[in-house]
């Protein structure tokens, strides 16, 4: 977008009921639904709150986007962007957001400041990877990633605990993060056309008010994956060793021996007690029925007790 581009700003206050006057710059007082507006006035319009450039042929948002310190909605959808600017990450007051239907293979920005963020929607571009950054977004409760080029998602999109929906469809995953079964508000979750042979056992498929998992390659019959020090009932002291450390350790990990540090880059989640795990005793696929039909769940149980015990231990 050059500088001469018009850009349309609609405000969307209430679903369209127009209800809340924008300034430009605190001066010029709008009073239509409809404005346009010069690029290179763009940083000018401080007091903006919502911002719709949807439906354009943008390649790049203009870094004066980032003087608009108190946008709550930023729409930018069906353009052409390849990337977004870094600072889009300084919205501290950035409620939704919406990039759907660009060019972006990255979703870089620094999303630290973004724990307002609430609604951030990014399918059909071909990005690859999300970032660990994502667990900051603590009031997100809908992440529409589908139709991406996903390989797989950061374990840390497990600590956003007010993630309501998550869209993860049409991607390239072969595995979920076991800890996805343990966001606390998950409710609708949609997986289909992956390629997942199993599911994470902390899944529990029947309890979410939707969900979805056609189209993936599931396996069809049970499989013992490893287990590991089968006569031993109890975790060992490397395994003890290691989960001291990672639960209390406030280190360095180039200051550990290279064994420790070569298993510390392997953190596994146990399926049953949720505990970091290592060296895990059992690890399996195996069929179970559900309403979605008969699916393999995968579980890493820390113990060879049971499950309800393995924290015991
Ligand atoms: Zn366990």
């Amino acid at each position: 977008m050059d500088t001469k581009t018009i850009i349309k700003i609609v405000n969307e206050h209430n679903h369209g009921v127009y209800q809340k006057k924008v300034c430009l710059d605190g001066s010029v007082t709008l009073q239509q639904d409809e404005v346009e507006v010069p690029c290179d006035s763009l940083g000018s319009l401080v007091n903006l709150e919502s911002l719709n450039l949807s439906f354009n042929q943008i390649y790049t948002l203009p870094d004066t986007i980032c003087s608009l310190q108190n946008l709550k909605v930023l729409k930018a959808d069906h353009n052409n962007m390849e990337d977004i600017p870094m600072c889009i990450g300084q919205l501290h007051h950035l409620v939704k957001l919406y990039l759907e239907y660009n060019k972006l293979k990255y979703f870089n920005i620094k999303c630290s400041s973004l724990g307002h963020l609430e609604i951030l929607v990014l399918n059909n571009n071909p990005i690859s990877s999300l970032p660990d950054e994502i667990r900051n977004m603590i009031h997100l409760h809908e992440l529409d990633v589908s139709s991406c080029d996903l390989h797989n998602i950061p374990k840390s999109i497990c600590y956003c605990p007010n993630l309501e929906t998550v869209n993860l469809s049409n991607n390239q995953l072969s595995v979920l993060p076991v800890e996805i079964g343990r966001l606390p508000s998950l409710k609708n979750l949609q997986l289909n056309n992956n390629k997942l042979q199993y599911l994470p056992s902390t899944l529990k498929v029947d309890k979410y008010d939707s969900i979805s998992v056609s189209g993936n390659p599931f396996l069809l019959e049970d499989i013992l994956i490893e287990v590991y020090t089968p006569n031993n009932l109890f975790p060992s002291l490397l395994e003890k060793a290691l989960r001291f450390v990672c639960n209390h350790g406030n280190y360095k990990i180039d200051i550990l021996p290279q064994t420790l540090q070569d298993i510390l880059t392997e953190i596994k989640t146990c399926t049953g007690c949720g505990q970091i795990c290592f060296t895990y005793y059992k690890s399996t696929i195996e069929l179970q029925q559900t309403t979605q039909g008969t699916i393999p769940f995968f579980s890493q149980i820390c113990s060879p007790h049971n499950t309800q015990m393995c924290n015991q231990t």
